[in-house]
């Protein structure tokens, strides 16, 4: 890890200390503090305000049990979180997360990250994340409602289109949002529409949500190419994962050139040299959820599965890696792979899928690297886009939606980059990420008072 200045060392002692128990959040804390010492030189009245202490608390923490029946008739409890973490920019925005692993501590770190990429998207919106511990594996459909129905008789309470809009992550697509809305809906008797991202056309959904995240950090990558005059024509890439972030990407790498030639779930991973099959892949896993494996088996000879525990994705030779599957899914010695292996270029479209010791050895290796809350800001975007054409009871193409959306990932990437260079490190987007998101959130905190 690099180091943190002096003087906002005691400030991650505090989150380290308020926060026991919770790594994956220290981590995000202090990833950003590591590039603060350069704005608190330029701004010491930061210092002064608490402003990166106030920064670091969550405004609101609410943590509630969900009981549900599932189909044997037996009583089910998970636990539900939402971490309502900064309002300074505009109503608490960020996703949901269904998955075991699920813990307060993984909702700050997300609600964390999510406040500064919210911020570097330039629009109206705060940051917060929630979830459940509940595991949709095998889980039926009316499993699955059950579940949101419970989740959101607690949850209501604390949305509304102008205080807090959740929507998808890791566990939590169309479905999912779905019933979640029809019970906030029935609940509060109302129709509104912008409480909620991630929706189907059919009732408020914006064109190209869907695609966004995995669009916006190919369009990222493809800026960030550009700056040492290349692209993604002709490159090989790996995408790990095979969730809407994966898929949407390995379809806009296709559509500039590239050849994906591996993705992964929690199973395993495959490698197909031909490129993958993405009406196959789609098939495997948005029609009959099945695992990653069947992509070989069906494919036939020239694909082939490699088990989790028997090897990793990023021992693929690549030009390009798109780590998309979740946090900390690539080690320092998986990055030590990569290099060895020629990659010029990472862009992150899971939240940290990086672990600090990959992220230094892709720097000091002259890698260029797209942090998470840069180059998959194109969802929350996408999302902010969505909460507009539902306050102005509008709906847009998905050519005009796709064109804001990429003229956001490039406004993004250039925000980075010159606030890189403007802080006398020139290509290092980690830095520059964190300085634009951070200085946004903290000068309307600012004029906000005391807050
Ligand atoms: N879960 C996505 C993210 O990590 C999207 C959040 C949203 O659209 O609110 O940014």
């Amino acid at each position: 890890m690099n180091t943190i200045d002096e003087k906002l060392r005691p400030i991650l002692a505090d989150v380290i200390r308020r926060n026991a128990g919770e790594p994956e959040f220290h981590q995000a804390v202090h990833e950003v503090l590591e590039s603060l010492g350069r704005v608190v030189a330029k701004h010491p009245d930061y210092l002064d305000q608490a402003l990166i202490e106030r920064i670091c608390e969550p405004e609101r923490q609410i943590i509630f049990r969900v009981p549900w029946v599932d189909d044997r008739g037996q009583v089910q409890i998970n636990r539900g979180f939402r971490v309502q973490f900064n309002s300074a920019l505009g109503p608490y925005k960020g996703g949901m997360r269904f998955h075991p692993s699920v813990n307060v501590g993984i909702i700050k770190f997300l609600g964390f990250e999510q406040t500064f990429k919210n911020a570097l998207t330039g629009m109206p919106i705060g940051g917060g994340k929630g979830g459940s511990d509940f595991d949709p594996k095998g889980r039926s459909d009316a499993e699955i409602m059950r579940f949101c129905q419970s989740l959101m008789t607690e949850l209501h309470r604390h949305l509304g289109e102008q205080t807090d809009v959740p929507a998808g992550d890791i566990g939590v697509g169309g479905r999912e949002i779905g019933y979640m809305f029809g019970q906030y809906k029935r609940l509060n008797n109302r129709f509104e529409a912008g409480v909620f991202t991630g929706k189907a056309l059919a009732y408020g959904g914006s064109r190209a949500r869907t695609e966004a995240t995995g669009y916006g950090n190919t369009y990222f990558v493809q800026a960030m190419l550009q700056t040492k005059g290349t692209d993604f024509e002709g490159k090989k890439v790996v995408v790990s994962g095979s969730g809407n972030v994966a898929i949407y990407t390995i379809e806009k790498v296709q559509s500039f050139g590239g050849t994906v030639i591996a993705c992964s779930d929690s199973s395993g991973y495959v490698v197909d040299e031909a490129g993958i099959d993405l009406e196959l892949l789609k098939d495997i896993k948005n029609v009959r959820r099945e695992r990653i494996s069947e992509y070989a088996r069906r494919r036939g000879p020239g694909a082939h599965f490699i088990a989790a525990g028997d090897g990793s994705i990023w021992d693929t030779p690549c030009d390009v890696a798109m780590p998309s599957a979740t946090q900390n899914e690539l080690s320092g010695k998986d990055a030590a792979s990569l290099i060895g292996n020629g990659v010029i270029a990472v862009g992150e479209g899971a939240n940290m899928p990086s672990t600090p010791e990959a992220i230094k050895a892709f720097q000091d290796a002259g890698v260029m690297f797209a942090p998470g809350k840069a180059a998959n800001a194109g969802g929350v975007a996408t999302s902010a886009l969505e909460m507009q054409q539902n306050a102005s009871r509008d709906s847009w193409s998905f050519e005009q939606t796709e064109a804001r959306l990429a003229s956001i990932m490039r406004g993004i990437h250039d925000t980075c980059h010159q606030t890189a260079e403007e802080y006398g490190a020139p290509g290092d987007y980690v830095l520059g990420a964190n300085i634009a998101g951070f200085v946004r959130v903290a000068e309307s905190m600012r004029m906000l008072g005391v807050i």
